[in-house]
C-alpha cells in the first residue's frame, strides 16, 4: 500500500492536536497512514506511542532547532522530507490556519496540486480522490490532482471514522528550513482563555444565536444551553456586527466552517452565507418563531416557537436528565 503522509500540529505545550485523529483515519482509508511530526530534538519520539495508538503506522519526526522559532518553514520542511524519504501517494493536513499555510506551501515547493476543505477522501483505481461541499453546502463535488503528489487540507469535524491502533515505527531526520524565505518568532505570548468552553472550529456540539436574540445580554440565552450541552458558542453575522458577541465566533462564509456532530440555531433565519459555515453539521436543530424560515430547508429538527420560550424549557430538560 502506498504510504499517506499526514501532517501532525503540535500545541504550544508540545501536546498532539485534536486534529490528529481523523487525519490519520482517512489516511487509513487510502493507504499506510505515516504521522509527520516537527520537533525540536528529542521532543518528537516520546509522541510516536500515541501516534500509533490512533492509527499511524510510521512516525516521521523531523528534527530542528528551528521548530518554534520559524513560522511554518520547519513543518513544510519535515513534510518535503519525509516526501522525499516515503514517496507518498497523498499528503493530508488539517484544513486549520497552520495547515492551509504549509499545504500550500509544500504544494509549490514539491510541484503538488493542492485540494482544500475535504469533507471527505477516497481511493479510486490510480487516483485520490477528494470530495467537497461547496457554494453553501448547496452541491457536493469530487475533486482529483491530475499529476503531481495531491496535497490535500481536511475540514475539522468532517471525517467521525477513527483508524485501529498500528504500529506507530519511528523514523527520526534532522531537517534545516530555508530561514531566508520563513517569518520569525520573536516571541509567543499566550493568549488569555477566558473560556472554558470547546473551540468553535473542532467542537462537537455548536450552539449559535442570530439577531432573534434581540440584544447582547439576552444573548447570555445561547451560551446557558451552550453549556447545559457542554458547546461551544458560535453566532451569525447580523448578531456579529449588532455587536452580541465578537467576530471570532461568526460561523458561516465569512466566519468560521463548522462541522459538529450536532447544530442548533436559534433565532437564525438561513442565509446562505450562514449555511455555508454549517451544513455539513451532521444534525441541525433549529428554533426561530416564523415557520418559512430558510434554516428549516436544512433542519433535522425544527421547533417553530420563541427561543425565550422555548430554550429555558429545553435547559431546563437537559439539566434534569443530567441529575
Ligand atoms: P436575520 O436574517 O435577521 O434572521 C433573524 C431570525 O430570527 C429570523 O428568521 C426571525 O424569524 C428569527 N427570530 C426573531 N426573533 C425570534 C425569537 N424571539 N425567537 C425565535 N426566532 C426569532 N452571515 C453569516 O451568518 N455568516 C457569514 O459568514 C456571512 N457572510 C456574509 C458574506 C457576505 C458577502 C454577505 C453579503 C453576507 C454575509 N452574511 C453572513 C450575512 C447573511 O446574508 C445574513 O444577513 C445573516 O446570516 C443573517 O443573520 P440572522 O439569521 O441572525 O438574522
Amino acid at each position: 500500500m502506498s504510504n499517506i503522509l499526514t501532517l501532525i500540529e503540535l500545541s504550544g505545550t508540545g501536546a498532539i492536536r485534536n486534529t490528529a485523529p481523523a487525519l490519520l483515519a482517512a489516511a487509513a482509508k487510502l493507504g499506510t497512514p505515516v504521522a509527520v511530526v516537527a520537533t525540536r530534538p528529542g521532543a518528537g519520539v516520546p509522541l510516536a506511542a500515541e501516534l500509533g495508538e490512533l492509527g499511524a503506522a510510521q512516525v516521521y519526526v523531523a528534527e530542528s532547532d528551528q521548530v518554534g522559532s520559524l513560522l511554518v518553514a520547519p513543518e513544510v520542511e519535515a513534510l518535503a522530507s519525509a516526501a522525499v524519504a516515503l514517496e507518498p501517494a497523498a499528503i493530508l493536513l488539517a484544513h486549520s490556519v497552520e495547515g492551509r499555510d504549509v499545504a500550500a506551501r509544500l504544494a509549490v515547493r514539491i510541484g503538488g496540486g493542492l485540494l482544500v476543505d475535504a469533507v471527505d477522501v477516497r481511493a479510486d483505481a490510480d487516483k485520490i480522490v477528494a470530495t467537497h461541499s461547496v457554494f453553501g453546502g448547496a452541491y457536493t463535488v469530487e475533486a482529483a490532482v491530475e499529476g503531481g503528489t495531491p496535497v490535500i487540507t481536511v475540514r475539522s469535524g468532517a471525517i467521525q471514522e477513527r483508524a485501529g491502533s498500528a504500529a506507530g515505527t519511528v523514523t527520526t531526520a534532522a531537517i534545516e528550513a530555508d530561514p531566508g524565505a520563513a517569518a520569525v518568532i520573536d516571541a509567543v505570548h499566550d493568549a488569555v482563555v477566558s473560556s472554558s468552553r470547546p473551540e468553535l472550529r473542532d467542537a462537537s456540539i455548536v450552539v449559535s444565536g442570530g439577531r432573534g436574540l434581540g440584544s447582547k445580554e439576552k444573548f447570555e440565552l445561547v451560551e446557558r444551553l451552550a453549556d447545559a450541552l457542554g458547546g461551544a458558542v458560535g453566532a451569525s453575522r447580523a448578531a456579529v456586527d449588532a455587536g452580541y458577541v465578537p467576530q471570532t465566533l461568526q460561523v458561516g462564509q465569512t466566519g468560521t466552517t463548522v462541522s459538529p456532530q450536532l447544530y442548533v440555531a436559534l433565532g437564525i433565519s438561513g442565509a446562505i452565507q450562514h449555511r455555508a459555515g454549517m451544513q455539513t453539521a451532521k444534525t441541525i436543530v433549529a428554533i426561530n418563531k416564523d415557520a418559512d424560515a430558510p434554516i428549516f430547508d436544512i433542519a433535522d429538527f425544527g421547533i417553530v416557537g420563541d427561543v425565550f420560550t422555548v430554550v429555558p424549557q429545553l435547559i431546563d430538560a437537559i439539566e434534569a436528565r443530567a441529575k
